[in-house]
């Protein structure tokens, strides 16, 4: 049984209290503050739903006690919500987004909000105004980053202080830091889970989804998250299946695409030898299976990097302009003219990274390039969903390495934007295509954990997380723990030592 599965076993049969779980996780928590994954606390309004669920709130709830947090990109009522910002770092939002809402009332327990590079923008959480988040991968003398943007969240997983997070992708921000960290990170589809009460980075592009120890985990969750929310004008009115169904049922034999790496891959340095090996070895496991690989020819794959980069600064550009200092967010004092009002105000609440996107936006989106950048990047973008659709006609499934490293030093791409621009090259293509995609632990590589992903057809998540789950009763990759951490406590016993 996975960990979800057992704490909610344990709960039901009142062999463990919400209140016990919630202590462990506390501690669990504080334990792993050096890695500065945790930026908001809620404790006590956690400590207050333990005690009302161990008094029977929220008794039919699907996830009824479970102890976890929040990507600090959902507003959460009351809750202080930057989204990794200076510009936000007093909001306190009065509602909540969606699936905070939706978790809440399925009964699980938010103790916080996760640190994340600002505004969603970057792959390594570095880029946040609370200071950098660290791998529990790593050590002392080899600092590595947790990858990004939804760092805080996988290393929380990853520490094993929590036993899920949510998280938000617009060009791989759960995948990558699931890979970088070694825990298992859906995206769904565009559409499948609400929006509303996220704080937009691209719109077109953003997705909320959830990082956990297993697809089973991810699974459950995401069945409390997904479906149609009226408050959402993107998101799309088709049925949930049940998602633990599909995954005891199984995913049947498959089709699995394996795309040719491009050559023009060695723009990025290629894809480390390490990282190769895992993939190659999962392949094998999967064959093994029963599926079958197909070697497939990913068109355009070698300009999604390219075509991402154009249109989701160039919404983020339009999105951070509300951002003024005028309604609310950091406000520059001491301002003689409004000018100077909208210009300190962002020059002071925007970090480094931010200002950059809203520049290569804003400088895309004016008149005399809009035609030349910004149009030509969405005629790109459909190409690429088209190359995805073929695809899709001679297989069921593609798998590709998440990433082409393992997680990199701290520091070691700062002063290189591009650099980690280009490590997003296997993530960014299935946003610009709206479809879903897990990451999966599959191997080590310099004793740093790799990840595969899988991607499947759009609202084919029940899929995706059955392959997904398949994978994991074959292997044990997402069971490796970081050295120096054990594994999160799910009997009573555990929970008192
Ligand atoms: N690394 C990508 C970027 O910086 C993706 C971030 C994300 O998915 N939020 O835009």
């Amino acid at each position: 049984m996975s960990v979800l599965q057992t704490l909610r076993a344990g709960l039901a049969d009142k062999s463990i209290t919400a209140s016990a779980l919630l202590d462990a996780a506390l501690a669990r928590v504080t334990e792993a503050t050096p890695l500065n994954a945790l930026i908001t606390e809620s404790f006590v309004q956690a400590r207050a739903a333990a005690t009302s669920i161990d008094a029977g709130a929220h008794a039919s709830g699907a996830l009824a006690g479970l102890p976890m947090a929040h990507k600090d990109v959902f507003c959460t009522n009351g809750v202080r919500t930057t989204s990794g910002s200076k510009m936000l770092g007093n909001f306190v939002p009065p509602y909540s987004a969606t699936i905070v809402q939706r978790l809440e009332q399925a009964g699980a327990i938010s103790l916080g909000k996760t640190n994340m590079d600002e505004f969603a923008m970057g792959s390594s959480t570095e880029h946040s105004a609370f200071g950098a988040c660290l791998n529990p991968w790593g050590s002392a003398t080899n600092k590595r980053v947790p990858g990004g943007s939804s760092g805080g969240s996988a290393a929380l997983v990853a520490a094993r202080a929590l036993p899920f997070t949510t998280a938000s992708d617009t060009g791989g921000s759960i995948r990558q830091p699931a890979a970088f960290c070694g825990v298992t990170g859906i995206k769904p589809s565009y559409g499948r889970v609400s929006r509303y009460g996220m704080i937009a980075y691209a719109s077109s592009l953003d997705q909320a989804g959830v990082i956990a120890e297993s697809a089973a985990d991810c699974a459950l969750v995401l069945q409390q998250m997904a479906g149609f929310d009226a408050l959402d004008s993107t998101s799309v009115d088709v049925e949930v299946p049940d998602y633990l169904a599909a995954i005891n049922a199984g995913p049947g034999k498959l089709r699995i695409g394996v795309p040719r790496l491009d050559p023009r891959m060695d723009q990025v340095g290629g894809v480390q030898a390490g990282v190769l090996a895992a993939i190659n070895q999962s392949l094998k496991l999967l064959e093994a299976q029963g599926h079958t690989l197909v070697d497939i020819d990913l068109k355009f794959s070698d300009v999604a990097v390219a075509a991402y980069y154009v249109i989701a600064p160039c919404e983020a550009s339009s999105n951070l302009s509300r951002f003024d200092g005028v309604r609310y967010g950091h406000r520059a004092e001491n301002c003689k003219t409004l000018v100077e009002l909208y210009e300190r105000s962002r020059s002071e609440g925007f970090g480094a990274e931010v200002q950059r996107r809203i520049l290569i936006g804003s400088y895309a989106l004016s008149a005399g390039y809009f035609d030349a950048y910004y149009l030509r990047a969405q005629k790109v973008r459909r190409l690429i969903a088209n190359a995805y659709a073929e695809a899709f006609t001679q297989v069921d499934v593609i798998a590709t390495p998440t990433a082409p490293t393992v997680a990199f030093g701290i520091g070691s791409t700062l002063q290189d934007p591009l650099a980690q621009y280009l490590a997003d090259v296997f993530t960014v293509g299935v946003n610009l295509a709206g479809l879903p995609a897990i990451s999966v632990p599959c191997g080590l590589s310099d004793d740093l954990p790799v990840g595969l992903q899988l991607i499947t057809p759009g609202f084919t998540e029940a899929k995706l997380l059955a392959l997904a789950h398949q994978y994991q009763q074959h292997s044990d990759f997402h069971r490796l723990l970081p050295p120096g951490y054990s594994a999160f406590p799910t009997t009573a016993k555990a929970l008192l030592s």
